[in-house]
């Protein structure tokens, strides 16, 4: 069974995209079957959807072929294509937010953290130093108690579940302990971060985090830089910031997402 299953493709892993296509193909597989033997073909479809279910698809190499025959505008009704405001839009303007509190600042061509603010994040983030008090910060943003928190480390993704179910995935833990420590600081910083809409929240600490210039584990400089990332079914640009001494990736967003911006 173990050799069988694919968790990579399953679970909190499975592709929509690729498991969709991959239905696809076993109706089509079984309506062909059905016009030489309709018992057959019922064998087929259980068969056909019994590895979909466990191995995540049917046909191998599938996560290549969505990858290279799925238009984006499709993978985009699936979450895999970050159109700018496509997913969860909220009507809140991150950007005025943390420029209307003093959080962030311009300067000249570009937007930088206050200082003040910078401080109080940094001191926040060194705090972070354990699993307990990244579970204390975390329950107090997600509003449920500290024991239904867990956190799972899986290589390039840190995932943190409420009772045992996947809540969020962060790029990494340093991402996570940021997003933690803005909200420690935005919430010493200004009363307004409480009426922030939730489905704004994310995204406005996302916005700090992009705004680091620091590694809030071990205070090593961040270099931003593009580089190219194949996940399953596609290939694309990102533009991604990782800390130079400890390798953590602090941020990572689709290239094509910072051009439209721009
Ligand atoms: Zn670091």
């Amino acid at each position: 069974m173990t050799r069988i299953r694919r968790p990579e493709y399953t679970g909190a892993n499975r592709c929509l995209p690729c498991t969709a296509v991959n239905l696809a193909l076993a109706a089509a597989l079984a309506g062909v079957v059905a016009l030489v033997s309709p018992p057959v073909a019922t064998v087929v479809a259980a068969v056909a959807f019994a590895s979909i279910y466990v191995r995540g698809y049917l046909v191998p190499g599938t996560p290549e072929l969505t990858r290279r025959y799925l238009p984006d505008r499709v993978l985009a009704w699936f979450g895999k294509v970050d159109a700018p405001g496509a997913s969860g839009a909220v009507d809140f303007d991150v950007v005025s937010f943390l420029d209307r509190s003093g959080v962030v600042v311009d300067d000249g061509d570009d937007v930088v953290l206050a200082s003040n603010f910078e401080h109080s994040f940094e001191t926040a983030a060194f705090a972070l130093d354990s699993e307990a008090a990244m579970t204390a910060v975390a329950s107090d943003l997600l509003a449920v108690d500290p024991d239904r928190v867990s956190f799972v480390a899986s290589g390039t993704s840190w995932r943190v579940l409420v009772d045992g179910s996947v809540l969020g995935q962060w790029e990494s833990r340093a991402a996570f302990v940021a997003d933690l420590a803005a909200h420690r600081a935005l919430s010493e910083w200004t009363g307004d971060w409480v009426s922030v809409p939730d489905a704004a929240r994310g995204r406005t600490l996302s916005a700090v985090r992009a705004c680091l210039e620091i590694c809030p584990l071990c205070a090593g400089d961040i270099r931003l830089g593009t580089e190219t990332v194949r996940s399953c079914c596609r290939e694309y640009e990102v533009v991604a910031a990782t800390c130079v001494d400890c390798d953590a990736r602090l941020f990572e967003t689709d290239a094509r997402t910072v051009a439209a911006a721009e």
